[in-house]
């Protein structure tokens, strides 16, 4: 049942069209929640979804409609957000493609490589790992240590070293990430975008199961692995320019719309009609989790309305991330201690389908994946607040 939310800003009528052709497309099409994406079942499931989406033109919708999208506004993009996690339809296997990936490619990929990757992203036909992080280049991202090294003979670079935590790489086609091109440059500088298939002789994927079970991230070996030219993205040694819009993209709007936490919220309450009479001393945190919702979707249209007229998200990405991490541990510690013992069940006969401990297991990573909140904090403290820079930082921090 959805519940009832205040309004977000004043929609002109061909908002209001576009919401009600949205909610309309997903409730002909949504197939609800799919078996976990991390598995090989799901992760076909998921892919067919995104082809569905891409058909009815939903899988991008901010895109040009040269590559399957609707030029929708900032706003329309939100409102499709909201609808799409208020009707329940599944987490989407594309999306470190499609938020994290693309809009480098759209600023920074070259004409060949925007024809080549940016269509398939949108219908599940070629899904993206991120390969950032390495064993000691997590928060400390200008620490990376897998190198590329220039191989003239063949037009392109070698790759070898190891990344970490790579999302998804189980069961995606292709990584992207950072290789330092020149050692002797500054931590920084001398580092190169690079893309590269999974399925080549020389990479190793090694799946790293999460608390769920499922092999959800992996490691990913390079062992003198060839990449092109023609793969690079963004010029050499100007990876990190290049990357650090796409952390802006990640902290920021794109990854955590507020349609997921007000589709959470009105799941606790659903829970709550059930539920509360036997535990009415969580009443007020249901209804701070449902304020806090609230929230962050009025905080978001705000947010909206400062880009749409031509401002920048700066620092405040940190102060979103930091509230959706610790609002969406909240909510679903809430939903658990209501759910008591029951809680612990997982599968088909517990309550929602185990939906509520596999949720809440995950937004146990909140706050460390997307930059760790300890990490945001210092970003908050320095940037918003002007507070001086810690004693103890690592240099580069
Ligand atoms: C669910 C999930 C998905 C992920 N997906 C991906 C992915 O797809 N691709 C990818 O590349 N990576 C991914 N990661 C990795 C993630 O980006 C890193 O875990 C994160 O950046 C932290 O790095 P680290 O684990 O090396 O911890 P470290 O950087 O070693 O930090 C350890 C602790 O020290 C704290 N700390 C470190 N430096 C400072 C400082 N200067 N000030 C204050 N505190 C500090 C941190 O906040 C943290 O609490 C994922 C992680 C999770 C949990």
């Amino acid at each position: 049942m959805s519940h009832t939310h205040p309004e977000g800003p004043e929609l002109t009528d061909s908002e209001r069209a576009f919401r009600a052709e949205a909610r309309e497309w997903l409730a002909a099409h949504n197939p609800g929640r799919l078996p976990s994406m991390d598995t090989d079942e799901g992760a076909a499931l998921h892919r067919a979804w995104e082809a569905t989406l891409a058909e009815g033109r939903w899988s991008v919708v901010a895109w040009p409609e040269q590559y399957g999208g609707r030029e929708a506004s900032l706003t329309e993009w939100v409102i499709f957000e909201e609808e799409y996690y208020l009707a329940g339809a599944p987490t989407r296997i594309a999306q470190n493609g499609i938020s994290l990936l693309a809009p480098i490619i759209f600023e920074h990929g070259t004409p060949e490589q925007q024809e080549r990757w940016l269509r398939p992203m949108t219908d599940g036909s070629l899904v993206w790992a991120q390969a950032w992080s390495e064993p000691e280049a997590g928060s400390d991202l200008a620490g990376i240590r897998s190198r590329a090294v220039r191989d003239d003979e063949r037009g392109g670079w070698v790759l070898s070293g190891q990344k970490t935590w790579s999302s998804r790489a189980p069961y995606a086609d292709r990584g992207f990430g950072l290789f330092r091109t020149d050692p002797e440059a500054a931590r920084h500088r001398g580092l190169t975008y690079m893309t590269f298939p999974l399925d080549v002789p020389g990479i190793t994927v090694r799946p790293v199961h999460q608390l769920d079970g499922d092999a959800g991230f992996a490691e990913i070996f390079f062992d003198d692995v060839f990449v092109p030219d023609a793969d690079v993205l963004g010029g050499v040694g100007d990876g990190w320019r290049v990357a650090m819009s796409t952390a802006g993209n990640e902290r920021g709007l794109s990854l955590r719309a507020p349609g997921r936490f007000m589709a959470a919220a009105d799941r606790l309450l659903d829970l709550w009609a059930e539920r509360g009479a036997d535990a009415p001393h969580l009443r007020d945190r249901v209804v701070d989790a449902w304020i806090g919702a609230e929230a962050y979707r009025l905080y978001t249209w705000g947010t909206v309305d400062k880009l749409s007229g031509g401002g920048d998200m700066g620092a405040d990405g940190s102060v979103n991330k930091l509230f959706w991490s610790e609002l969406d541990l909240e909510l679903h510690e809430t939903a658990l201690d209501l759910l008591g013992p029951e809680a612990e069940l997982r599968g088909p006969g517990a309550p929602s389908g185990g939906s509520w401990v596999d949720d809440h297991l995950f937004s146990l990573a909140g706050p460390i994946y997307a930059g760790t909140n300890e990490i945001q904090r210092n970003i908050v403290a320095e940037r918003i607040l002007g507070l001086p820079r810690g004693e103890n930082r690592r240099a580069g921090a």
